[in-house]
C-alpha cells in the first residue's frame, strides 16, 4: 500500500536533517536513545536563532519583562506544591503479545522501530490495565541513595519562576504587571517519544509567567474591568462556537495594555503576541490553528487556555500553550514553602478607602469565594479554608493580593521541527550536464536562517578573488554567521547553500576586482528563494544584510 504523503514528506525531512547536519539521533553510534535528538552545526545555529529571537521579544524589547536562568534539579518540595509529584503522569498499558508498551490515549499506533518518523499500527495482543506513570525523572542529590535524597529533572521551566518570584520582585525594581521569561532544558519520560522531535524526553522550553492583577483588584483601581470587546481594536472573531473549538487561522489585532485589563484582555493579548512572533520568523498565519480548551478540558485552577497549533505533516498539534493559570502557583509555593508570596499594591491601598462600601464589600465577597474554592480542592478543612480566605481578602483594604499569571509555554523543538517543514520546498531543474533534477531548498526566514550568507569566490584558483572574498568574509562574520565556500561551481555552491536555507549568497568576481571599473569593489548578492541577482558595494553589505535578519 502507498504510504501517506505526509509520511513521504516526514522521511524527507528527517533524511534532509542527517544529511546537512540539523537533526542526528543521540548517541547513533551505539544504536541511539529513544526520544533524545542532537543538534548538528546548521541545527545548533537555527535553535540559537530562535532562542535569541524569542528572549528578545519577551524580554529586551519590553520593559515589562525580566529573565531567569535557574536550575534544571531544584529541591523537591517545587514538584510536591505544582502537583507534578502527584499528577504528572501518563495511563501505560503493556501489551502481552508484543511485549510493547504505550499511553493507553494512544495505542493505534506507535513510531516505527527502524524509522521513528513513520507511524505504524500496533499489534492487537491483550493489553493491561492501564496504570499512571509519572513522567518525571528521578535521580540522586549527594552520595547517599535514599528517600530524602531523591530529585527530579525539572519537567518544565515555569516552576523556577514561581519559586523566585519575591526575589524577581523586589530586585528588578517591576511592578505586578510584569513578567519573567525563561528558556531551557526540560525533561519528561514520556512513554511512547513519537514524530521525530515533537515528542522528545529531553527538550527545550521558552516559558513566561506574566503576573497580573486579580479582577477584583483591577476592578477596586478602575472601577470596572475591561471586557475583552473593549479591549479589542481589530477584529478576532470570539471562538466558542465549532464543534471542534478550533477558530481557524487566527486573525490579527492590535491590542495595547490597559491599566484596566483584567485575566481575560490579558490572556487575549498574549495569545496574539505570540501569534504575531511566529509570523514575524516565517510562519504565516495560515500554518497556525488557535485551539480553545473546552471547560471540561481545563485544569481545576485555569480560566482558559489557547493551544497555538501548527499543521505538521503528520497532523495539526501543539507548538504552544497559553494559559491563564488564576492565582495558583504563587498559592500552592506560599502554602508549601510558608513564605508569603503576595504584593502590596499601594495604589490598591488608596483606591480601596474610597470604595462605596457595597462594593468593597461584593469585591470582598468574590475575592473570599475564590481564595476557599482553591483552598477547599486543594483539601483544606471547611472551617480552616474559611478562616484563611477571610484573612486574604481583608488582605485587600492593606493592599494586599496574591497575583493571578498568564503563561504562554513554548517548546523549542516543536518550534524548529515547524519552521524546517515550513521552509521546506522543492524545485525540478536541471543540472549542469542538462540531467533533470530535484533540489531542496529551505526557505527559512533570514532572522532565523542558521547561516545568513554564503561567501563565494567565482574561482579557487584565482588568489586576488580569494582574498576579496575572504575580505568580505572577515567584514561580516563579527555580526552574523556566514559561510565560506569555493569548491565546486558556483551553481552547485549555490545549491548547497539553498538547501541549507542560506537567504543570501555573494559572490566575488573580476568586475569586484575592477574588470569593469564602473563594478570595482561591488559583489552580486543573489537571493535564494528566486534565483534574483543584484550588485552592491560591498561597503553597504553589512547594512543591507542588517536590516533583512533583525
Ligand atoms: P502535549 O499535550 O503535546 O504533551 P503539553 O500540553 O503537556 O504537551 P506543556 O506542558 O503545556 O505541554 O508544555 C509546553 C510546551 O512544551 C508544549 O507546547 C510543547 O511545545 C513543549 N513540549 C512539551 N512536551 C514536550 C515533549 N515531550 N517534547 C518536545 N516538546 C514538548
Amino acid at each position: 500500500m502507498a504510504e501517506p504523503k505526509e509520511n513521504v514528506l516526514m522521511e524527507k525531512i528527517v533524511s534532509l536533517c542527517k544529511r546537512r547536519g540539523f537533526i542526528f539521533q543521540s548517541s547513533e553510534i551505539y544504536g541511539g536513545i529513544n526520544g533524545f535528538w542532537d543538534y548538528g552545526p546548521l541545527g545548533a545555529e537555527l535553535k540559537r536563532n530562535v532562542k535569541e529571537l524569542w528572549w528578545n521579544t519577551m524580554t529586551r524589547q519590553r520593559d515589562d519583562v525580566v529573565g531567569l536562568e535557574a536550575t534544571i534539579i531544584m529541591h523537591p518540595q517545587i514538584w510536591k506544591a505544582s502537583g507534578h509529584v502527584d499528577t504528572f503522569s501518563d495511563p501505560m498499558i503493556d501489551c502481552k503479545t508484543c511485549k510493547g508498551r504505550f499511553r493507553a490515549d494512544q495505542t493505534n499506533e506507535i513510531p516505527c522501530p527502524q524509522k521513528p518518523s513513520k507511524m505504524v499500527s500496533e499489534c492487537h495482543g491483550e493489553k493491561t490495565a492501564p496504570r499512571a506513570f509519572n513522567l518525571m525523572f528521578q535521580t540522586y542529590v549527594g552520595p547517599v541513595r535514599d528517600e530524602s535524597a531523591i530529585a527530579y529533572l525539572r519537567p518544565e521551566t515555569a516552576q523556577a519562576i514561581f519559586a523566585q518570584f519575591k526575589n524577581v520582585l523586589e530586585t528588578s525594581r517591576q511592578k505586578v504587571p510584569f513578567g519573567i521569561a525563561q528558556t531551557g532544558k526540560a525533561f519528561r519520560n514520556e512513554v511512547t517519544p513519537r514524530n521525530y522531535t515533537f515528542r522528545s524526553r529531553e527538550f527545550e522550553q521558552m516559558e513566561l509567567e506574566f503576573f497580573i492583577k486579580p479582577d477584583e483588584v483591577v476592578e477596586a483601581i478602575c472601577g470596572k474591568v475591561a471586557t475583552t470587546a473593549e479591549a479589542i481594536t481589530g477584529n478576532i472573531e470570539h471562538p466558542t462556537s465549532n464543534a471542534e473549538h478550533r477558530t481557524g487561522n487566527p486573525q490579527p489585532s492590535t491590542l495595547n495594555p490597559q491599566p484596566n485589563w483584567g485575566w481575560e484582555a490579558w490572556h487575549k493579548y498574549w495569545v496574539e503576541e505570540r501569534i504575531k512572533f511566529y509570523e514575524g520568523i516565517g510562519l504565516p498565519r495560515t500554518t497556525l490553528e488557535e485551539y480553545w480548551q473546552k471547560p471540561e478540558e481545563l485544569a481545576h485552577y485555569a480560566r482558559a487556555c489557547v493551544d497555538i497549533l501548527f499543521k505538521f505533516p503528520f497532523g495539526t498539534q501543539e507548538l504552544e500553550g497559553i494559559a491563564a493559570r488564576s492565582d495558583f502557583d504563587l498559592s500552592q509555593h506560599e502554602r508549601f514553602s510558608g513564605k508569603p508570596m503576595g504584593v502590596f499594591d499601594e495604589e490598591l491601598r488608596t483606591a480601596w478607602v474610597k470604595l462605596p462600601k457595597e462594593k468593597s464589600d461584593e469585591l470582598w465577597r468574590r475575592y473570599y469565594e475564590n481564595r476557599k474554592k482553591y483552598l477547599v480542592k486543594m483539601g483544606v478543612a471547611e472551617e480552616q479554608a474559611s478562616k484563611d480566605a477571610t484573612e486574604d481578602a481583608n488582605g485587600l483594604a492593606k493592599g494586599q493580593y496574591i497575583p493571578h499569571v498568564i503563561e504562554p509555554s513554548a517548546g523549542v523543538d516543536r518550534l524548529i521541527l515547524a519552521l524546517i517543514t515550513n521552509a521546506y520546498s522543492e524545485v525540478t531543474g536541471t543540472d549542469d550536464k542538462s540531467r533533470s533534477e530535484t533540489r531542496v531548498i529551505l526557505k527559512f526566514h533570514p532572522r532565523v536562517a542558521p547561516v545568513k550568507a554564503g561567501v563565494m569566490p567565482l574561482l579557487k584558483n584565482k588568489p586576488e578573488l580569494v582574498k576579496k572574498a575572504l575580505e568580505v568574509r572577515d567584514r561580516l562574520r563579527p555580526w552574523m554567521n556566514v559561510f565560506y565556500d569555493d569548491a565546486g561551481s558556483i551553481g552547485r555552491r549555490y545549491a548547497r547553500q539553498d538547501e541549507a536555507g542560506t537567504p543570501f549568497c555573494m559572490t566575488i568576481d573580476f568586475d569586484t576586482l575592477g574588470e569593469k571599473p564602473e563594478l570595482k569593489d561591488t559583489v552580486t548578492v543573489r537571493f535564494r528563494d528566486d534565483g534574483r541577482q543584484e550588485r552592491l558595494p560591498i561597503g553597504e553589505l553589512l547594512g543591507w544584510l542588517q536590516a533583512r535578519i533583525r
